[in-house]
């Protein structure tokens, strides 16, 4: 809330007690107005639906790394902080791309196979499988709240579901795990989070909340008609994130972490 801070940093709001009811009116808002627009009475949690890459693993700087050293190895322009506004597209979409921006022509398939290959052994070579901070934290919590933990991710790692036990042991049921492998059309389309909805226990759109880091991811959950908390680990100015049509936008899991509290009072 940077008017609500802007007016206590200057002055002019002395009362705290004020600023906070301010703050809490304008979050009750996000919530009400989500529920007037689907024509919802009320929200009746069960599921918190949560991306994997940027959101549960640290793995989105890797990604772009890898994306940029590839591009530049075969002479096709790029930058790394674009790659972060790409993740969720499938790899050859994303080569078609820029072979299309900087060249002018679409890749040829053996050239799209190559540049993925090579995208593929950089991004293994370097991922170092670290989490978002608070991630662990965050999902126990809403896990012992008796949520239902879900993951919707257009990854298709073959190791993926091990790893999420490894790392989150007995949190995400494997039964729960939306992969590449599970759906025809991946974000923004919201096939993936209406399979995570059905994978939660065939729920409706009010019963769950989607935590996302990617503007498509964002727009996959908005157009599954989920309310959708943003949370903005990459390089990306926040608008990005709200234009896609997050609901929320905060700036880290820890954020998430520190006011979940104030948001599960709305979200009953
Ligand atoms: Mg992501």
């Amino acid at each position: 809330m940077p008017f609500c801070d802007d007016l206590f940093n200057l002055g002019f709001l002395e009362d705290k007690a004020y600023l906070c009811r301010i703050k809490f009116f304008r979050m009750t808002t996000v919530f009400k107005e989500y529920l007037d627009k689907h024509n919802y009475s009320n929200f009746d949690l069960k599921a918190v639906l949560f991306d994997m890459d940027g959101v549960l693993y640290d793995s989105m700087k890797w990604h772009a790394k890898s994306w940029k050293e590839t591009m530049d190895h075969f002479g096709i322009p790029s930058t790394s902080e674009e790659f972060y506004l790409y993740e969720g597209m499938v790899g050859n979409h994303t080569i078609n791309y820029l072979m299309n921006r900087e060249k002018g022509r679409d890749a040829a398939s053996q050239e799209k196979e190559d540049i993925y290959k090579l995208k593929t052994e950089l991004f293994s070579k370097y991922n170092d499988g670290s989490l978002i901070p608070y991630a662990y934290d965050f999902v126990k919590k809403v896990h012992d709240e008796g949520l239902i933990c879900a993951v919707v991710t257009g990854s298709g790692q073959p190791t993926l579901i091990n790893k999420l036990e490894y790392n989150f042991p007995s949190l995400f049921e494997k039964e729960r795990i939306v992969t590449a492998f599970d759906v025809k059309n991946g974000k923004p389309h919201p096939e993936p989070y209406l399979m995570g909805l059905a994978k939660a226990g065939y729920l409706k759109p009010n019963q769950a909340v989607v935590i996302e880091n990617a503007p498509r991811g964002v727009e996959a959950a908005v157009a599954a008609g989920i309310f959708t908390i943003a949370i903005n680990t990459g390089p990306m100015p926040d608008r990005v994130l709200a234009d896609a049509g997050a609901d929320i936008v905060l700036p880290s899991m820890k954020a998430l972490f520190d006011n979940w509290d104030e948001y599960r009072k709305s979200l009953i």
